[in-house]
């Protein structure tokens, strides 16, 4: 089904793609950074602090030239079902206690990058506080504190005119062949719509890594001016949907 297009693209552009990369794994400033910046290519960045920290200045260059650096919480809170402990899953956790860390993570990553946060990825995708009757989404939470909230392994590019900006859609990018990177962009372009690729690792082959045979193509692609495709952080395009909304 086609997508209205009540909202024009900036410059006469087709369509949107935002590229994002979480946890702030050694390899994307390592590897990944480089790569993008070959292109021309700005990317965000979904940042876990322990890791960032682990490369603080390489990341503050890197929002210096372009890149931006969004919240990913300061525990990275998922469902007790994946076993990794049990003291920050979200089953145990309450709004306030969710509240006050995204706060935390947003003051901590502005006094690292020189940023402050503008958006940010729900940590496994997952968007809920509490179990049962005391579940609760924090979605609004997102919405309160953020231009945007990004999901992870979903199964649509989002539709500018409509999409909530705090529960945007992002596709899985790990170990995606370049063919299929080809459909989405495609089928992204014929739409009109915004695509948000969601990955981990860069530049290495490995589980939830986008290689670099693959980031390079896909750069390639977005960057070829035929193509019509505006390719920036999801910030950008975030306030550019916000006020054209
Ligand atoms: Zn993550």
């Amino acid at each position: 089904m086609a997508i209205p297009r009540d909202l024009a693209w900036p410059a006469g552009k087709r369509a949107a793609v935002s590229l994002s990369f979480d946890d702030a794994r050694t390899t994307q400033v390592d590897q990944g950074l480089a790569i993008l910046d070959d292109f021309g290519v700005r990317a965000t960045f979904y940042a876990s602090l322990s890791l960032l920290d682990k490369r603080a200045d390489a990341w503050a260059a890197a929002v210096a030239r372009g890149h931006e650096v969004g919240n990913h919480t300061v525990n990275h809170p998922c469902s007790c079902n994946f076993g990794w402990g049990t003291a920050n899953v979200l089953e145990a956790y309450t709004l306030e206690r969710m509240e006050a860390e995204l706060l935390e993570a947003n003051d901590r990553l502005t006094e690292r990058v020189g940023v402050r946060p503008q958006t940010f990825a729900y940590p496994c995708g997952q968007k809920f506080v509490g179990r049962g009757t005391e579940a609760r989404s924090y979605v609004p939470l997102i919405a309160k504190h953020f231009v945007a909230g990004r999901g992870f392994r979903d199964e649509s590019c989002n539709a500018p005119q409509v999409c909530d900006l705090a529960q945007l859609f992002g596709v899985d990018y790990d170990c995606m062949p370049f063919a299929e990177v080809q459909r989405w962009l495609d089928t992204t372009a014929e739409r009109g719509g915004w695509l948000v690729f969601a990955g981990h690792d860069m530049g290495v082959e490995q589980r939830q890594a986008v290689t670099r045979q693959v980031l390079e193509a896909t750069c390639r692609y977005l960057t070829d001016p035929a193509k019509g495709f505006w390719v920036d952080t999801v910030a950008a395009i975030g306030t550019y949907v916000q006020r054209a909304g």
